[in-house]
């Protein structure tokens, strides 16, 4: 069978990549080995969503009394809330479906290898195409600790999937962004949560001064973190699993849970993938690629979660989508990677794009940073939200905003209008110079931006 491309891995970098090539008039064939959607639909971004958006539903009822409402007593269904999750899941799922057939993408269920340059083969049958995208994504990593892989030992897969898993108390083992919003989710519904991150703060990637005050507000709520802690083992059976690890003054401690929730990482997800005698550069058992995704075979292209050193996350995968089809069709790539928004749904929201202060520092530019609170903002206060902020870091030389920090409600729907002035390049007082809407939580960007400007 000849196409025009093939492309490997239904996710968010290979469905949004197929419509595109699609719609530049390409015959496109899609290999996926499980559902359309990918990790991010099925069993990360919307399922923890969903979730999130139960369990803070859930606990703000608790607290509704402190907004005039009276309730009887609160309570929630686990499997319920799944059921709810499972419907978001299958309507999005059934949304990138339609979008396939509308683009007249041929989709092939089943797993995909590739035998060669231009020959892909699946389930017996063989595909020749002219080029090749590679957007098999990632899979959970596991660090080498004893007991990992035992059972009661349990994966984001497992806790998101199916009727999920409840636990009176949960042990989870990585404080990056899974670890966190699972950690939200586990002790807004009343499971007493210990986080174990190995390096010195939790959200490890993100400015200090956020996971400081991540760490403040989890603590707050009662959940356990540990960072600088070292897992030495787990034991146990499910309902009754021990973690030892060497604290942050390398003193052996010991914590108990009913389970445990390996988050320390995904890796690239290429098993099986090449057949014998294709020979590609990786890094880490990860695919090398270039900036728009050339591998160090011709006419082979990677995106997502299965590029080496890549920043993992959907609109990144779906962006390098973009740019790697434009160029297999002769175009310039349409989108810029350099500036890339990140966030975290925990409660409350954090959000970052561009550099922080001593990132700017490291680059030779003198920043000036300015930081608007939540306490000053009259949305957070009728919301009785933490305290948090807005960071806005500009150069100092010209005003230009360099990059933002935001804890705060509704930070990962701020931060599309931070990344467009830092990509813009736009200076303080230009975005201090836009009207933000009364009341609104968007006010401490303008809000910021006047502080910036002096
Ligand atoms: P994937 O989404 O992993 O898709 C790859 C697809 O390829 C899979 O469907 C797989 O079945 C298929 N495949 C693999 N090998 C083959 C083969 N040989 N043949 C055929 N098919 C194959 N990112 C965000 O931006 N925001 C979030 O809020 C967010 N939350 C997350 C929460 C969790 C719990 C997790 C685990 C991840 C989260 N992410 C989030 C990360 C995001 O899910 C990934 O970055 C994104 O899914 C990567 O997209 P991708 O297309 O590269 O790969």
């Amino acid at each position: 069978m000849n196409f025009d491309i093939a492309i490997i891995g239904g996710g968010p970098g290979g469905y949004n990549a197929a419509e595109k090539a699609a719609k530049l008039g390409m015959q496109v064939v899609l290999f996926e080995k499980e559902d359309l959607g990918g990790t991010c639909l099925n069993r990360g971004c919307m399922p923890t969503k969903a979730l999130i958006h139960s369990a803070e539903a859930y606990e703000s009822m608790l607290h509704a009394e402190s907004l005039g409402i009276k309730t009887g007593e609160v309570t929630y269904d686990f499997a319920a809330m799944h059921a709810r999750k499972a419907q978001v899941v299958e309507e999005l799922r059934k949304g990138v479906e339609k979008l396939m057939k509308a683009g007249k993408i041929q989709v092939v269920y089943g797993q995909a290898q590739i035998a060669g340059p231009g020959v892909v083969t699946c389930g017996g049958e063989t595909y020749e195409v002219k080029d090749i995208i590679i957007a098999t994504g990632s899979k959970v990593a596991y660090p080498p600790i004893p007991g990992i892989r035992e059972e009661g030992v349990y994966n984001s897969r497992d806790i998101l999937e199916g009727e999920g898993k409840m636990f009176r108390s949960l042990i989870i083992i990585g404080g990056g962004v899974v670890g966190v919003e699972c950690a939200s989710i586990y002790r807004a519904l009343g499971c007493e949560v210990t986080v174990l991150e190995a390096a010195d703060h939790i959200l490890p990637v993100m400015d200090k001064e956020i996971a400081q005050r991540l760490t403040m507000m989890l603590k707050k709520r009662g959940c356990k973190v540990e960072a600088k802690a070292m897992v030495q083992k787990i034991e146990g059976t499910p309902g009754s699993m021990t973690v030892t690890y060497l604290d942050k003054k390398g003193k052996e401690t010991v914590v108990t849970a009913e389970g445990v929730l390996a988050a320390a990482g995904r890796c690239a997800n290429v098993d099986g993938l090449f057949a014998e005698g294709v020979e590609i550069e990786m890094f880490k058992n990860a695919i090398v690629g270039d900036e728009v995704g050339r591998t160090s075979i011709p006419h082979i292209y990677v995106i997502g979660d299965a590029k080496a050193k890549n920043i993992q996350l959907a609109h990144v995968a779906e962006a390098q989508g973009a740019n790697a089809v434009a160029v297999i069709a002769g175009k310039e790539p349409p989108i810029d990677m350099s500036v890339v928004p990140s966030c975290v749904y925990t409660n409350p929201e954090i959000a970052a794009v561009g550099v922080t202060e001593d990132q700017a520092k490291a680059m030779g530019i003198m920043p000036k940073a300015v930081k608007f609170l939540t306490g000053a903002n009259g949305k957070c206060l009728i919301e009785n939200t933490d305290s948090g902020y807005v960071k806005l870091v500009t150069d100092s030389a010209n005003g230009r905003i360099l990059g933002a920090q935001l804890v705060c409600p509704r930070a990962t729907d701020m931060i599309g209008e931070l990344a467009l002035a830092v990509q813009k390049g736009i200076t303080a007082e230009g975005l201090h110079a836009v009207i933000h809407p009364h009341p609104t939580f968007t006010e401490m960007i303008s809000g910021a931006a006047a502080l910036a400007e002096g």
